[in-house]
């Protein structure tokens, strides 16, 4: 049987290595299975470039277990929105006041291979090939099966981590010996990853330091840059309706969509029926559930604990941010049960509010990003962040740039955006504003916020 600073994770994706290496620097023996193999020796999934955005939550783990300056060499700057609007012009929406407010793209499996490299140099044990199967939480034995071979491998545990994604196996083994009040809400959209080649000159074919996007109201496109030179694109477009999904069926479909409604972008793709046809289509859902562990003998973390939509860019920085929080609740609490339980009790909440930021985010990058009201309050929002900066921070900026805890950026955006909406009613532009009055506004609604720990 395993000794009691033993610790067992399942799955050795962004946020499993990350953990594991927080984990051993702490002194914890660790073992991580994982379903998949090893991606240092046979290349990432597919050999796609797939990519995501990493902000201060994100690198705020990554520092604390020494892998910050091996991710960012492989990371491009991204500086703001850069908006494509239908007839071809084109805007760029700086996120934060200069570039130390920015956002890095990263390439999902250059990201994997390097937490793994430091994972394992800190001296955890990782088991590729071993998806975790079936789990006897009476005997504590966990059943790993080789999808080589199908052969199964048992193994004891004290503690079982699920940071086994969206689908995660041990959540279902779990939800066989309590309810974890799980439920699955589909978001009604879905999406397609297409690719932007370099230049013929082997450079970058549009502007590199942005995250771009043609937001069409109830659809839209974004496109990350990676250090290769590429971009991924993705599509994003409903299941049913016109367009969606239902009617873009094919290659011809995409090419025929791309013409009307994405028409600078399509001479950038020249592979778009063949991507459009060979790539799988993601399905968006958010994932809820009202118990994360089983006493100290299981818990979750990351996209298993609360998958979320993808429009926040913030799935696996808060999945990095639970990795943080477990560590420590590890290294404070007496037993495994009560450190899972204030993990949970914690982050919980946090989970729930980025969740809904995620989901609202959508909305307002496909089809708030280029409205004329949504611009003046956004004007406002910088103009109130210069003059009162301890007191009024764009929620969006809470949330990227800042480690205030989500539920908090959550519940100051809300009462910011009444104030954004009251300050600009009637008003086309800001030369028309009552500044005196808009400052009392601010100091009489809003106190001052929390910074950073
Ligand atoms: P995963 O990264 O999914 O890792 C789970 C691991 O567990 C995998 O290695 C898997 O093979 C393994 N596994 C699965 N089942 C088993 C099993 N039975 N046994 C053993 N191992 C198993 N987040 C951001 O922060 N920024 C972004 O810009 C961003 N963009 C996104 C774009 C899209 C289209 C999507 C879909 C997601 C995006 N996300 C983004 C979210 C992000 O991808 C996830 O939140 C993050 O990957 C979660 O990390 P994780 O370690 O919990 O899960």
């Amino acid at each position: 049987m395993p000794d009691n600073r033993h610790i067992t994770l399942i799955g050795a994706g962004l946020a499993g290595a990350v953990l594991a290496t927080l984990l051993v620097q702490r002194g914890w023996q660790v073992d991580v299975y994982e379903k998949r193999g090893d991606p240092r020796v046979q290349g990432y999934g597919g050999g796609r470039s797939i990519n995501l955005a990493l902000a201060e939550r994100g690198r705020h783990a990554l520092r604390l277990a020494g892998a910050d300056d091996a991710v960012m060499q492989h990371a491009v700057m991204m500086r703001g929105r850069m908006v494509h609007f239908l007839d071809g012009r084109t805007d760029l929406q700086r996120y934060g006041r200069d570039d130390s407010e920015v956002i890095w793209s990263v390439h999902r499996g250059e990201l994997n291979v390097v937490l793994l490299d430091i994972a394992e140099r800190a001296g955890a044990r990782l088991h590729f090939d071993r998806g975790l199967s079936a789990v006897d939480f009476d005997a504590r034995i966990a059943t790993f099966t080789d999808p080589r071979d199908g052969n199964t491998h048992q193994v004891a545990f004290e503690s079982l981590v699920g940071a086994d994604g969206a689908g995660s196996a041990l959540r279902a083994a779990m939800a066989k010996q309590m309810d974890l009040g799980e439920r699955t809400e589909s978001l009604g959209h879905s999406y397609k990853e297409l690719e932007i080649p370099p230049a013929r000159d082997g450079g970058f074919s549009i502007e590199p330091n942005a995250l771009h996007i043609w937001p069409r109201g109830r659809y839209m496109c974004i496109a990350l840059p990676n250090d290769e030179r590429t971009f991924t694109v993705t599509l994003f477009l409903p299941n049913e309706g016109d367009p969606s999904f239902a009617t873009v069926r094919d290659g011809g479909d995409a090419r025929a969509l791309f013409e009307r409604d994405f028409a600078d972008a399509l001479p950038l793709i020249p592979d778009l029926e063949r991507d459009f046809e060979r790539n799988p289509t993601g399905v968006l859902a958010t994932l809820y559930l009202d118990r994360w562990h089983l006493d100290g003998r299981a818990v979750l973390l990351g996209d298993a604990a609360h998958a979320m939509v993808p429009f926040h860019g913030q799935g696996m920085n808060c999945a990095f941010e639970d990795c943080v929080a477990l560590a420590e609740q590890l290294d404070a609490r007496p037993d495994r049960a009560s450190a899972f339980a204030a993990f949970q009790a914690d982050r919980l909440p946090n989970a729930r509010a980025i969740q809904q930021m995620a989901l609202e985010n959508y909305l307002e990058m496909r089809d708030r990003v280029d409205d004329d009201d949504y611009l003046l309050q956004r004007a406002l929002e910088h103009a109130l962040a210069q003059r009162h900066p301890d007191r009024f921070m764009p929620r969006y900026a809470m949330v990227t740039f800042h480690r205030i805890p989500y539920a908090t950026a959550f519940e100051r955006g809300r009462q910011q955006r009444e104030l954004l909406v009251e300050l600009t009613r009637g008003h086309s532009s800001l030369d028309s504003l009552d500044w005196t009055a808009v400052d009392a506004a601010v100091c009489e609604r809003l106190s001052p916020l929390p910074m950073d720990a």
